[in-house]
């Protein structure tokens, strides 16, 4: 076990994120934020990278999610224990929220992945019996509450994060935002950089806005207005307070209106980027006059590929576990072993399946996936346009499904396409087998993306900033059927790495694409699985050495390294 001293000695850059997938057990993560967050502290421990990461302890989780009779989702309390995983550390910090002084503490979870370098993950708590009752709960669960409940975390990660970082002794050089929660660490730095020498005849401060822009990175993910934090400024002066830092200042930094995380974070940085090529264009043309960089996602290798293909690819390319660049090899498999290790991660998950469900699928079918948090433009519904057609398909060529994926607890429009595609299951399930997976997580996530034939996607373009499940697929040998938008609107060969639905523009339409994937599956997808063997496994060992030897984390950590914290 390595002290806290040797940490605070070698890490001088900070990444700070609101959710962390860390193991399964430890339930501070909802989605693909928190996975992209948990795959780069496990990449920073296999790289050396010296990083030391700061997110909530988010004692009461998100929500553990079962499916009722009726098809709809039930929300259960999904809390862990620190005391099992975690560490306590001695220091404690004070900030001030709506007037009150709200004691932050904070633990340590030690990354390492069986190598000698580990990474710190300090994860901030303000369930201390000097806090008011109030305040004690501020990082209990993730994203819940109200907007200003919202704002009180974002105030403990970002400014109690800081001041956390300091009274450990840390000596922090360059401070990353893992998405705009974080921004208010970038005012905290202002503070502790005013220019005192300018301090004018009006009593005005002049804060080193230089400083702190070299100092900053942010890395955006919300490719829409409507999706970034906004406060307005009524609520920013009763909960942060007119004295944290001046308003009108305030005002310059992080918008007119209202307090938007986002453009603070913009304006803050001195390296911005999008994480898919896509999505950094469209970041570029919402934010004009900023230079966006782009970074694409990857994914933890070691972490997303099954035992199986581990197995296979420890025979082939023996060093892909700290250099997953060499997956570029992997094409060197014969086909017979590249198979048996997919059919046996395919009886994995139906295995899983049967348990979950009761539904009995056949390892000699292919089976389609699809798990997303299920929201209005992930378009979970768009197989589902026309049952019968999807019937005909199956009379044709059979095929099998199973899906997944929680909504957020206010996402009405969510929950009720969680209802919608159980009463489609519901007419499906004695034609086609079908299932929907409860409480999708990692450990369900595993299973998906390594034993399914297809992963399918379906978002509406430009709204998926990156995707990376569909990486995740891909570094199993798992072949991508999906709308060209995020990651997939650079990765896509088509008949090579997998196939397009749409074209990927923006004006398409559901029917559209919805008739799109229905020919692809009829034409094309189903009749190469049954009819063409070798291709369907040239395929896969096309994708697995195309976009498992660059849609790593690795290679997305070296990215970052090179480009945006060594500046
Ligand atoms: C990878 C992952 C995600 C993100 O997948 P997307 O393709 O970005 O939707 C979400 N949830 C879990 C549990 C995951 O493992």
């Amino acid at each position: 076990m390595i002290a806290l001293d040797d940490f605070v000695r070698t890490a001088h850059i900070a990444y700070f994120t609101m959710e962390i997938a860390l193991r399964p057990e430890i339930h501070t993560y909802s989605g693909g934020l928190g996975v992209l967050a948990g795959d780069t502290a496990r990449t920073c421990a296999d790289l050396d990278l010296p990083v030391a990461f700061v997110t909530l302890i988010s004692r009461a989780g998100y929500l553990r999610q079962t499916i009722d009779a009726e098809g709809r989702q039930v929300e259960h309390p999904d809390p862990w224990r620190p005391e099992d995983w975690v560490t306590p550390l001695g220091a404690m910090v004070m900030l001030e929220i709506e007037g009150r002084a709200v004691w932050v503490r904070a633990w340590l979870y030690n990354q390492h992945n069986g190598t000698d370098f580990q990474v710190p993950v300090i994860l901030l708590d303000t369930d201390v019996p000097e806090n008011d009752p109030r305040d004690r709960e501020i990082t209990h669960y993730l994203y819940g509450g109200e907007q200003s409940y919202r704002l009180k975390q974002e105030m403990v990660l970002g400014i109690g994060g800081t001041r956390i970082l300091r009274a450990l002794g840390f000596d922090i050089h360059t401070f990353h935002m893992n998405e705009g929660h974080s921004a208010f660490l970038s005012l905290e730095l202002l503070r502790n950089y005013e220019l005192v020498s300018r301090k004018g005849i009006t009593g005005e401060i002049a804060y080193d806005v230089g400083r702190v822009r070299n100092m900053c990175i942010f890395t955006t993910h919300t490719p829409v207005h409507a999706g970034f934090d906004r406060f307005p400024y009524a609520m920013v002066e009763e909960i942060l307070g007119a004295s944290y830092f001046a308003l009108d200042q305030l005002k310059l930094l992080a918008g007119d209106d209202s307090l938007n995380m986002t453009r603070l974070a913009l304006n803050l940085s001195g390296y911005v980027n999008g994480v898919a090529k896509r999505h950094a264009e469209t970041s570029r043309n919402m934010f004009p006059g900023y230079r966006v960089h782009a970074i694409t996602n990857g994914v933890h290798a070691p972490t997303w590929v099954s035992p199986s293909f581990a197995r296979l690819y420890d025979k082939y390319v023996p060093d892909w576990r700290h250099e997953p660049e060499l997956l570029i090899w992997a094409d060197k498999a014969p086909d017979r072993e590249v198979w048996e290790a997919h059919q046996t991660s395919k009886r994995a998950l139906i295995a899983e399946i049967e348990k979950a469900s009761g539904v009995k699928m056949d390892p000699e079918i292919p089976l389609l996936g699809f798990a997303r948090r299920m929201t209005g433009y992930k378009r979970a519904d768009l197989m589902f346009q026309d049952l019968e057609r999807l019937q005909r398909i199956y009379q044709k060529h059979p095929f099998q499904l199973v899906l997944a994926g929680k909504a957020h607890p206010r996402d009405g429009s969510g929950k009720k396409i969680i209802e919608d595609i159980h009463q489609h299951l519901h007419w499906l399930s004695d034609k086609i087998p079908v299932a929907y997976l409860p409480n999708y997580d990692t450990d369900v996530a595993a299973f998906l993306v390594s034993g399914c034939d297809v992963w399918l996607n379906t978002p509406l373009p430009p709204l998926e900033a990156s995707g990376t499940s569909g990486m995740k697929a891909a570094i199993n040998g798992l072949l991508n059927l999906s709308v060209l938008d995020g990651w997939w609107y650079e990765a896509c060969i088509e008949g090579t790495t997998g196939w397009a639905i749409g074209d990927g523009s923006e004006d398409t339409s559901h029917d559209q694409d919805s008739a799109d994937l229905y020919e692809k599956l009829e034409k094309v997808v189903l009749p190469l699985y049954y009819g063409d063997r070798d291709r369907w496994i040239w395929m896969m060992k096309q994708t697995v050495s195309k976009i498992g030897s660059y849609y790593n984390s690795h290679r997305m950590m070296r990215r970052y390294a090179a480009d945006a914290y060594i500046r």
